[in-house]
């Protein structure tokens, strides 16, 4: 990239940027839990999420010294819960290596749990101005792009993108120029190059064949029976489950596997990335046995989305 093509999308980048919250601070906690939660998750989904958390969580501190359970709970919603155990995680190094000062220094924001080498750069470079590119699922394929190979490795990918983000003299509005690319014109289907500002550095411009760009997920199809014990007393009886898989750590009514299909259709399809789950409920009159408790108010827990929505569905039934 030359300094002619890097002014040209910082040029574009000024007129066209979204307005995000995380755009307007430099304050590396905000930026951290803006990155993490935008990991995985749509920016319209983190919006308003991104503004309540910090009702909750104010500062490294509040968020260190609360119990996980409080964390998952804010989490609620935002899907790959992994996240904020690393999240909550984070917060005690950083209040017990750190003197609760969000590290400055490359490695150490790298060495934070849930933090790789595309997030690390896009904190360094948001808050402390730091040259270091992002290279986020976007932004490959916008250098992909530009150098017209779809099947440039991850190695030479990094190389590229530091040579331009040195280039520009801006490294936080080139991150953001670039994710902005990626994320509107620059999309998988699609790409908008006659509306693109890059269409005369780019090798791809006007060239991409959808056929080659749409890529195939394979789901696969679970079906699980969702016991459901209730009581006007006692509320309905949760489960935390396990530290690792599906819903790793969120409450939920006990959930079987089920090896043959019901004859009766779910009562609600959630859909994950790899997964799409069959959610059979199921009113049990039997006393609930094995790990759990009766909660009277699921407000205050961690539930999957896909719980929240079988519970409304029966209710209505
Ligand atoms: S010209 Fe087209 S393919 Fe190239 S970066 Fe712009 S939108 Fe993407």
């Amino acid at each position: 990239m030359s300094s002619a093509s890097s002014e040209t999308l910082l040029g574009w980048y000024q007129k066209e940027a979204r307005a995000l919250p995380w755009r307007d601070t430099t304050d590396p906690y905000k930026i951290w839990i803006s990155e993490i939660m935008l990991q995985q998750t749509q920016v319209k989904t983190v919006l308003p999420r991104y503004l309540q958390w910090f009702e909750i969580f104010p500062d490294v501190h509040s968020l260190a010294s609360a119990n996980l359970d409080a964390v998952l709970k804010a989490w609620e919603g935002l899907g790959y819960y992994r996240r904020a155990r690393f999240i909550h995680q984070s917060a005690n190094i950083i209040v017990t290596q750190h003197y609760g000062h969000f590290p400055e220094e490359f490695d150490a924001i790298m060495a934070l749990p849930g933090i790789g080498r595309s997030t690390a750069g896009a904190i360094a470079s948001f808050s402390f101005s730091q040259s270091t590119p992002v290279l986020d699922g976007n932004v490959k394929r916008v250098l992909k792009r530009w150098y017209g190979n779809p099947d440039a490795p991850d190695k030479q990918l990094w190389v590229w993108a530091q040579k331009a983000i040195d280039t520009s003299n801006s490294p936080a509005d080139w991150n953001q120029a670039m994710m902005e690319l990626g994320a509107s014109l620059c999309s998988p289907q699609n790409p908008d190059c006659s509306s693109c500002p890059m269409h005369q550095y780019c090798k791809a411009a006007f060239q991409i064949e959808q056929s080659s760009a749409v890529k195939k997920i394979t789901v696969k199809n679970l079906h699980w029976r969702v016991d459901l014990h209730t009581s006007p007393e006692r509320g309905i009886w949760l489960t935390q489950r396990p530290d690792s898989g599906i819903w790793a750590g969120l409450w939920t009514p006990p959930i079987t596997e089920l090896d043959q299909l019901p004859e009766t259709p779910p009562c609600y399809i959630h859909i994950l990335t790899h997964r799409r789950l069959h959610l059979y409920g199921h009113t049990s009159n039997h006393s609930p046995s094995g790990d759990g408790q009766w909660i009277s108010d699921i407000s205050q827990f961690a539930l999957p989305t896909g719980i929240h929505r079988l519970l409304e569905k029966h209710e209505q039934t």
